[in-house]
């Protein structure tokens, strides 16, 4: 059997996350036993949930427990089959920062990567699009002429919500850490405006991009640019709580929450796996965007397993300019 390559978890961040967390293991991969199938890891996906995996606190699934191999989505090719629904050159999505992963084929999805990329199906048409897709749809309800903002707007997921606020015609309107960014979602994309929350003035440069207020929030970040845009709610606006990844290290203390009265606003978290069931329908929207070029999409590259901690550690601080993948073979 080929040699695997697995990171494990090796201790959890005292405070921000360090390569020495992290510990990489290498073994014989596994013989698939009856039922199970072994894929061969092509891409592998890091994303901002995964920090706070790492840390031992129960939320909607368990933390990594220490020694364990770190929590990812990968995409690859099986190898070996002992599952009828599985047979050796079928694309898959699979699990885990390794290069090799034996799993139940109940625990496998089979993906079409004919027309598109694989590397998509953990991006636009995967996982963080889907996010995009369910959030926006179904949370932020947004209506022609209405103004949604997305932070995070150049990666995975705020990259998808804005074109999709503009598919839905209304205005679009970015944040993202920097100007190469903020060109690329506005040039780019097609978003209407986007704002540089590393510039200093993010209430004045967000109130200038939002002539008419906001009507939908899709938060990525939470922190203080979440503060900043409860000041620019409008009556009966919609926040999508999705992500918190700049209080991955710290909590925030809000303190402008009375707005949430005066302006009747509604704030809901989300879970992308609560809309499991409606996956193919997203993903059939999502690739028909892709395939009318309506939808762009950006990936951030990192090679070589060796690469993942490094990549993972610049996501979270914003290194990444679009998708960050790890290309494993
Ligand atoms: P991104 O590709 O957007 O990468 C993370 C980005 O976060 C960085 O590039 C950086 O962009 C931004 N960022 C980092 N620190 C800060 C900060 N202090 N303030 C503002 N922005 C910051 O990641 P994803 O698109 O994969 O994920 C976006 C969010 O969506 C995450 O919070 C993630 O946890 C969440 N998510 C939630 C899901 C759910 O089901 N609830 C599912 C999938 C994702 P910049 O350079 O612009 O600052």
């Amino acid at each position: 059997m080929p040699t695997n390559k697995a990171w494990t978890l090796a201790s959890r961040p005292a405070a921000g996350v360090t390569e020495d967390n992290f510990k990489l293991v290498e073994r014989e991969a596994p013989r698939p036993k009856d039922g199970e199938v072994l894929v061969k890891n092509l891409w592998l996906s890091l994303d901002p949930y995964m920090r706070f995996r790492m840390n031992d606190v129960k939320s909607y699934v368990p933390p990594v427990q220490i020694g364990e191999v770190m929590v990812g989505q990968t995409a690859g090719e099986v190898l070996e089959s002992k599952h009828p629904g599985f047979k050796p050159g079928d694309k898959v999505l699979a699990g885990g920062w390794q290069l090799y992963s034996c799993m139940k084929g109940e625990e496998l999805a089979k993906v079409d990567a004919g027309s598109y990329p694989l590397s998509y199906y953990l991006g636009a048409l995967g996982m963080p699009g889907l996010t995009a897709y369910f959030g926006l749809k179904d949370i932020g309800a947004p209506k022609p002429g209405e103004t949604v903002v997305v932070s995070a707007a150049s990666g995975a997921v705020g990259s998808v919500v804005g074109q999709l606020a503009r598919i839905a015609g209304c205005r679009a309107v970015g944040i993202a850490g920097g100007k190469a960014k903020c060109d690329y979602v506005v040039q780019e994309l097609g978003f209407d405006a986007c704002v540089d929350y590393k510039a200093g003035n993010l209430h004045r440069d967000l109130k200038e991009a939002c002539p008419q207020g906001a009507d939908v929030y899709f938060d990525n970040v939470a922190g203080e640019v979440l503060e900043t845009m409860l000041r620019l709610m409008n009556l009966r606006s919609r926040i999508v709580a999705c992500g918190r990844i700049a209080e991955r290290d710290e909590n925030y203390c809000h303190k402008n929450l009375s707005v949430f009265i005066a302006n009747r606003i509604k704030m809901q978290g989300m879970i992308v796996f609560d809309w499991k069931e409606r996956y193919p329908e997203g993903i059939r929207a999502l690739a028909g965007y892709v395939a009318q070029g309506k939808l762009k999409t950006r990936e951030s590259i990192a090679e070589g397993i060796e690469s993942a901690p490094k990549a993972f550690i610049g996501m979270l601080k914003g290194q990444n300019f679009g998708k960050q993948l790890v290309k494993l073979a």
